[in-house]
Parts: structure tokens; C-alpha cells; sequence
């Protein structure tokens, strides 16, 4: 064997199956982007535009290796159509990886090669910012392409999304609190706010506003004590300690997978609402665990969407007032999926698919007939 065929067929062994990942989680498009000069290595992926351009963030991240990044990013996209879908945005599912470290790898050139990228896809795809991509990033990114959303205010943007997202946790919260105790009020309620960072703050600010009982719970205590300057009512939990509080509400603001078998044993609340994406750690099972406890998990993607509903309020002309009343439909949107969760004996997490996957298929269709 030669060595350019034994180059060859170490490549092909090592060629994360792209095209068979597509297939399983119905992608649309992939594509990779190498640029000599910056070292930017970056994918795209386009989950489904069927209801519009795919929107999403760029996200960069060291990651071990290429199939880690693809992963994520088809991942991350497939999600992007769920939240969009449910919440009536005629957008479809998209997002970035750029593969390195954020803190080292970056400069102003390999963001605006990566803006050269994003404009080569004429607007099928539209970024915004994610973990690691900061303002900076977004507008030397913006300076090669107008595919581009979630811009800071002096560059006529919406600015910190964090506000919108918070409100719309809130109803989502609010439409759950209905479900359980049959009404909305949340006054007296319980809550635990796992997470005082942007959203868990403003969510905090509702919650005490409308006399709920609130425990707050972080890693970062600057955070915590900012809450507790402002509201001195609320009450710091130290770690694990949280889930053995008697709560009603337990809203996840920090990270993923927190609703998992080790906190559901522990767990005593009626309702899961909160700002976190990915909350449960395996969809099915905890889905499944949530419903057997007779917990009702408000879906992260439908209820955690004002940040979405808010760069996408940018694309027509930036208006905060605008973006908080869209946010509002989130409401309706969560006594849908739980009264159908209900009618056909299905998780939450199901339910809230479901819900997303028809409009995608009535919509397409009527897009399809032009
Ligand atoms: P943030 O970084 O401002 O705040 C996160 C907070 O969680 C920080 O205070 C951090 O110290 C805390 N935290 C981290 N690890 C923790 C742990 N193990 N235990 C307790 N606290 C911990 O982020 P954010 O913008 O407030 O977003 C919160 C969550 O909501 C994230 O999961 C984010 O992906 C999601 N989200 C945010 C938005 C938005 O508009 N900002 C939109 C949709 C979803």
C-alpha cells in the first residue's frame, strides 16, 4: 500500500459520518469551513427551513475533536427548529461551532472570515451571539454580513436579551402554576431559583414582585448577594441542600441536566419551570420520571424562547415593547402542550415536539404550494 492510500483510508476511518447523522436527526445542510491564514475551523449546521431562514448563535468552544463539535452543533440546531417552531416565529433551526478556545484563539480576523462564511450561505442561516462569542465578536462579524442578529444597542440591536427571556420564563411559570393549582397567582408559591446570573435575576424580580416565597441558590455569591441587596425577603440555599427544601416551584436558571434521577429523588416541588436549555438530562426517562411524580415540567425550549422572540424582533426593527408582547404567547402557548400532554397521555417534553413538528408540516406545506 502506498502512502497516499494509507493516507486515504486513515481519513476515511476517521470521517465522522456526516451525511448518516443528517439522516438520523433531519438536518438539512452541513457545512465545514477551514481558513488557512486565521485557523478558523468552524460548522454550520441548518436543521430544517421549512418555516424560514435557520437562526441560531455561534458558539466557540475547545472542543477534543471534530465529532465532538459536529455533535453539538447538529444538536444544537435540531433544537433551534423546536423553539422557534413552538413558538409561532416563521424561522427555522440553525447554529455554528467554531472549534477552539475562546480565550486565546480569537481575533478580529477570524471573526470577520467566519462573517465571510455565514454570508456565503445568502441568508439561509443567520447568527447570533452564543457561549463564548461576546459583543466584540458580533461586530467584526456584522461587518461582513447582514445575516445577523442579537446586535448590542449602539449598533442598533435589542441589546441583552436576558429581560425577555426572564418574562417569558415567568408566564411559562404562571401557565404552569394554572395546570397545577388552577390558578396563576404565584403569591405564596415556593420557588427555588437555581442560578442568579442575567435571567435568574429579572426572574426573581416577577416572582418577588408578585409575593412568592423565593430561595436562591449559586455557585457565585457576588450574584447572590446582589439579589439579596435588592430583595432582602428572599433567601440564599447552599448547595446541595436546595432539593431537600418543601418548595412548589423549582426553576432551573444555571445549567443543563439538572433534572436528573439523583435530584428527582430528592425533589419535592409540584412544578419545573425555568430559563435552563436541556434541563433534563435523558428527555425520555426524565421525562417519563417527571410525569410518574406527578411533576409537571413546563418545556425548556417553549418557555425559555424570549431571547429568541427577541433577536427575531431584530430582524424587522428593533422594539423592546414589541419583543415583551410576542413573549406574551408563551402563555397560551405552554396550556397547549400541557392540555394536550393530558388528552393524549404523553410527557410534556412530547407533547411540546409534537406540537412544534405540526406547525413545521402545516406551514411547509402551505410554503410548498406557491
Ligand atoms: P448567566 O451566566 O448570566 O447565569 C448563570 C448563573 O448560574 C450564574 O450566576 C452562575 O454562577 C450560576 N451557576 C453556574 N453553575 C452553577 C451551579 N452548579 N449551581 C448553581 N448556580 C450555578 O446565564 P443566563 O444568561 O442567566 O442564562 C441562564 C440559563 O438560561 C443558561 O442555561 C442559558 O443557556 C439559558 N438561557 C438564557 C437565555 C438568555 O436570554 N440569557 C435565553 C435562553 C436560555
Amino acid at each position: 500500500m502506498s502512502n497516499t492510500q494509507e493516507l486515504t483510508s486513515v481519513r476515511q476511518d476517521l470521517q465522522p459520518a456526516v451525511i448518516e447523522s443528517m439522516q438520523k436527526g433531519g438536518h438539512e445542510q452541513v457545512v465545514h469551513f477551514y481558513d488557512h491564514a486565521t485557523g478558523l475551523k468552524a460548522i454550520i449546521a441548518i436543521h430544517n427551513t421549512w418555516l424560514g431562514p435557520a437562526l441560531g448563535g455561534t458558539r466557540m468552544w475547545a472542543y477534543n475533536n471534530e465529532q465532538e463539535a459536529l455533535t453539538d452543533v447538529l444538536r444544537l440546531s435540531r433544537g433551534m427548529t423546536y423553539k422557534a417552531a413552538i413558538t409561532g416565529l416563521n424561522l427555522g433551526g440553525g447554529k455554528a461551532v467554531i472549534i477552539g478556545d475562546s480565550r486565546t484563539h480569537k481575533s478580529e480576523a477570524l471573526m470577520r472570515r467566519f462573517g465571510k462564511f455565514v454570508d456565503g450561505l445568502a441568508g439561509r442561516y443567520i447568527t447570533a451571539e452564543d457561549v463564548g462569542v461576546n459583543t466584540r465578536d458580533m461586530e467584526y462579524i456584522a461587518k461582513e454580513t447582514s445575516h445577523v442578529t442579537g446586535l448590542p444597542e449602539i449598533l442598533g440591536g435589542g441589546g441583552d436579551p436576558s429581560p425577555v427571556t426572564a418574562y417569558g420564563v415567568y408566564l411559562g411559570m404562571k401557565a404552569s402554576a394554572k395546570e397545577v393549582f388552577g390558578s396563576d397567582s404565584l403569591n405564596t408559591k415556593k420557588i427555588l431559583v437555581q442560578g442568579t446570573g442575567k435571567v435568574g435575576q429579572h426572574l426573581v424580580d416577577h416572582l418577588v414582585k408578585e409575593g412568592a416565597i423565593v430561595y436562591i441558590n449559586d455557585i457565585n455569591k457576588e450574584n447572590l448577594s446582589q439579589v439579596t441587596g435588592s430583595h432582602p425577603s428572599v433567601q440564599v440555599v447552599e448547595g446541595n441542600n436546595m432539593f431537600d427544601l418543601d418548595i412548589d416551584i423549582y426553576a432551573p436558571c444555571a445549567l443543563g441536566a439538572t433534572v436528573n434521577t439523583e435530584s428527582l429523588e430528592k425533589l419535592k416541588c409540584s412544578i419545573i419551570a425555568g430559563a435552563a436549555n436541556n434541563q433534563l438530562a435523558d428527555e425520555l426517562v426524565h421525562g417519563n420520571l417527571c410525569r410518574e411524580k406527578g411533576i409537571l415540567w413546563a418545556p425548556d425550549f417553549l418557555i425559555n424562547a424570549g431571547g429568541l422572540i427577541n433577536v427575531s424582533v431584530e430582524l424587522e426593527g428593533y422594539n423592546r415593547d414589541r419583543a415583551m408582547n410576542a413573549t406574551e404567547n408563551i402563555y397560551q402557548a405552554a396550556q397547549n402542550v400541557f392540555r394536550m400532554a393530558k388528552d393524549q397521555n404523553l410527557t410534556t417534553i412530547e407533547a411540546a415536539k409534537q406540537v412544534a413538528e405540526k406547525r413545521i408540516e402545516e406551514i411547509g406545506r402551505i410554503k410548498l404550494s406557491y
